[in-house]
C-alpha cells in the first residue's frame, strides 16, 4: 500500500484554520459588496460559506491499494468519465466535469477504484485544470511506477469562464497529461484515444 504524497496546489488547512475569524471576514466582505446580511436568507450566510469551503478545500485522504498483475495483463485499464468538482484557485469560483485516467500496468495492478480516488485527491483545495491533470498522471505514478504508460483526459466548464467574465456558456477546457510510451507512441496514444471514446471528439 502507497501513501501518496501529491497535493493540491493550495490545499487548506482547516485545523489551523481560524473559523470564527473566516466568518467574521465574510461577513464583512459581504457587506462591503452591499449585501443586506441581516435579511432572513442571509443572516448565517458568512457562517454557510466558511463552513463549505472548509469541506470542499480539505485535501481527500488517499490510499491506495495494489495487487499483483497474476493474469500478466498487457493492454489498458482505463476508467472512463469519473465526475469531480473543484474549486478554482484564481476565482474561488467551481469549475465542474470529468476526468478520464488509464495505464498499461506491469507486475501490479492498481485497485479500480483508486483511480477515481485519484480524481479526488487532485480535486480538492484551491486548483487549477492543468496541475489536477499533471498531478493525477503523477499520482498514478506513484502508486504504479513500473507502468509501461498512462494517459489523463480532464474536460471542465469553469464557471469563472462562463457564469462571468468571457460568459462562455457551455465551453469546456480539455487537457491531457501522456507518460512513458502515450508520451512517446502516438498509435498508443490513439488507441487510449478510442477506448476512451474520446477519438470523434476534439
Ligand atoms: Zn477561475
Amino acid at each position: 500500500m502507497t501513501v501518496i504524497e501529491t497535493r493540491p496546489s493550495a490545499p487548506v488547512q482547516m485545523a489551523r484554520a481560524d473559523v470564527a475569524a473566516a466568518v467574521a471576514a465574510a461577513e464583512r466582505m459581504l457587506a462591503a459588496l452591499g449585501v443586506d446580511t441581516q435579511a432572513e436568507h442571509l443572516r448565517r450566510t458568512a457562517e454557510r460559506m466558511v463552513l463549505s469551503y472548509g469541506e470542499v478545500l480539505r485535501p481527500a485522504p488517499f490510499e491506495a491499494t495494489d495487487f499483483v498483475n497474476d493474469a500478466k495483463h498487457q493492454g489498458f485499464v482505463i476508467v472512463r468519465d469519473v465526475a469531480f468538482a473543484a474549486i478554482c484557485a484564481h476565482h474561488l469560483l467551481p469549475f465542474v466535469g470529468s476526468a478520464t485516467v488509464g495505464y498499461l500496468p506491469g507486475a501490479r495492478l492498481l485497485g479500480l477504484s483508486k483511480l477515481t480516488r485519484l480524481v479526488e485527491h487532485a480535486t480538492r483545495g484551491l486548483q487549477v485544470q492543468e496541475n489536477v491533470t499533471q498531478q493525477i498522471a503523477d499520482g498514478l505514478q506513484q502508486v504504479v511506477p513500473d507502468n509501461g504508460g498512462m494517459g489523463v483526459i480532464v474536460e471542465a466548464e469553469h464557471l469563472c469562464m462562463t457564469l462571468r467574465g468571457a460568459k462562455a456558456r457551455g465551453a469546456s477546457t480539455v487537457t491531457s497529461a501522456w507518460r512513458g510510451a502515450l508520451a512517446r507512441d502516438v498509435s498508443v496514444r490513439s488507441e487510449f484515444l478510442s477506448l476512451a471514446g474520446r477519438g470523434w471528439r476534439p
